[in-house]
C-alpha cells in the first residue's frame, strides 16, 4: 500500500512546490517508488520534474474529469543531460497544465467531485511506496480532492510571526476534513524551511513550535539555499541539479526521516 501524503499549506510561497519535488526525488533517490501530483493549476511541480505543462496530452485535469486513467496521464521526470543528473533516479508525475484552474468550476455540481482523486488512485496503489501531491496556495476544491485521498498532510512552513497564524485556518481545515470526509488524514508533520540559524526570530518561532507541536515537527531542517531556488529553472528539483548543495542533502534526509516514520504513522 503506498503512503499518500498532501503537502499544503494556504499560504502562498511557503516552499510547497520546492518540498513537493525534492522530497519526490529524495525519496526516489533512496530507492522508493514515487508519483508527484501537481494539482496546482501554476504547473510548477510539472515543470520542476522536467516535464513541460504546455505539451501535456492528458494531465491531472483529465484524471479528475474521468476522461483519463492515471496509467494513462502519468509520465516520468526528465533530467537534465549532465552525467549526475542522468544517474538520478527518477519518479512518475501526473501534470498539471493551464485548463486545470478550469476544472474548479467543472466540477462544482458533479457527484463525488471531492473524491475524484482518491478512486483514480487507488487503481495504482501497488505500485508506489510513495504519492506525493503538490497542493495550489488555497482551501479549494482541488485541495479538496487532495485532503480526501491523502493519509496525511506534511505542512512546509517559514518560522516567521505570521507563520503559526495561518496555521490555525489550515488545522481547522484538516480538522473539519477529518470529521466529515477523509477518516484518516492527519497531520504527519510540520516541516520547517527556508531555515535561517542566524535569525534569531526563525530559532524562536522554531522553539515554539516544537514546543507547542512537540513530535509532530519533523527533525530534519531545510535551510535557505540558493541552489534549490536556481534548480527549477533549469527544470529539475534541487536534489538532481546539485546533489552537493546543503538545500539538497537536507530533502535527502527528510526522505529518510520520512521513509522511517511512515510506517508508525
Ligand atoms: P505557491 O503558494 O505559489 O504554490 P509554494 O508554497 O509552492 O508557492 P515555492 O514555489 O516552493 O512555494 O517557493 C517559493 C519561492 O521560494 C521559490 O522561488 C523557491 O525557489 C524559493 N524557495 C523555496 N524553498 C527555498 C529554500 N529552502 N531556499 C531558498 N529558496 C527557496
Ligand atoms: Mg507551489
Amino acid at each position: 500500500m503506498s503512503h499518500i501524503f498532501c503537502v499544503a499549506n494556504q499560504k502562498g510561497g511557503v516552499g510547497k512546490t520546492t518540498t513537493t519535488v525534492n522530497l519526490a526525488a529524495g525519496l526516489a533517490a533512496v530507492g522508493q517508488r514515487v508519483l508527484m501530483v501537481d494539482l496546482d493549476p501554476q504547473g510548477n511541480a510539472t515543470m520542476s520534474s522536467g516535464v513541460d505543462k504546455r505539451k501535456l496530452l492528458l494531465s491531472v485535469y483529465d484524471v479528475l474529469l474521468e476522461t483519463a486513467s492515471i496509467t494513462e496521464a502519468r509520465v516520468p521526470s526528465r533530467w537534465g543531460s549532465e552525467p549526475s543528473q542522468q544517474k538520478m533516479p527518477t519518479y512518475d508525475v501526473l501534470g498539471a497544465s493551464r485548463e486545470l484552474a478550469g476544472a474548479e468550476v467543472e466540477l462544482v455540481g458533479l457527484e463525488r467531485r471531492e473524491n475524484r482523486l482518491k478512486q483514480a488512485l487507488a487503481a495504482v496503489d501497488a505500485e508506489y511506496d510513495f504519492v506525493l501531491i503538490d497542493c495550489p496556495p488555497s482551501l479549494s476544491m482541488l485541495t479538496l480532492n487532495g485532503l480526501c485521498c491523502a493519509h496525511g498532510v506534511i505542512v512546509p512552513m517559514q518560522c516567521e510571526y505570521f507563520a503559526l497564524e495561518g496555521l490555525t485556518d489550515l488545522v481547522n481545515t484538516i480538522k473539519q476534513v477529518h470529521a466529515n470526509l477523509n477518516r484518516d488524514l492527519k497531520i504527519i508533520g510540520l516541516l520547517r524551511v527556508m531555515f535561517d540559524p542566524r535569525i534569531t526570530l526563525q530559532q524562536q518561532v522554531s522553539e515554539q513550535l516544537k514546543n507547542h507541536f512537540g513530535d509532530k515537527v519533523f527533525n530534519t531542517l531545510i535551510p535557505r539555499n540558493v541552489r534549490l531556488a536556481e534548480a527549477p529553472s533549469y527544470g529539475m528539483p534541487g536534489v538532481v541539479f546539485d546533489p552537493s548543495a546543503k538545500g539538497s542533502q537536507a530533502f535527502v534526509e527528510f526522505a529518510r526521516e520520512l521513509v522511517e516514520r511512515a510506517p508508525k504513522l
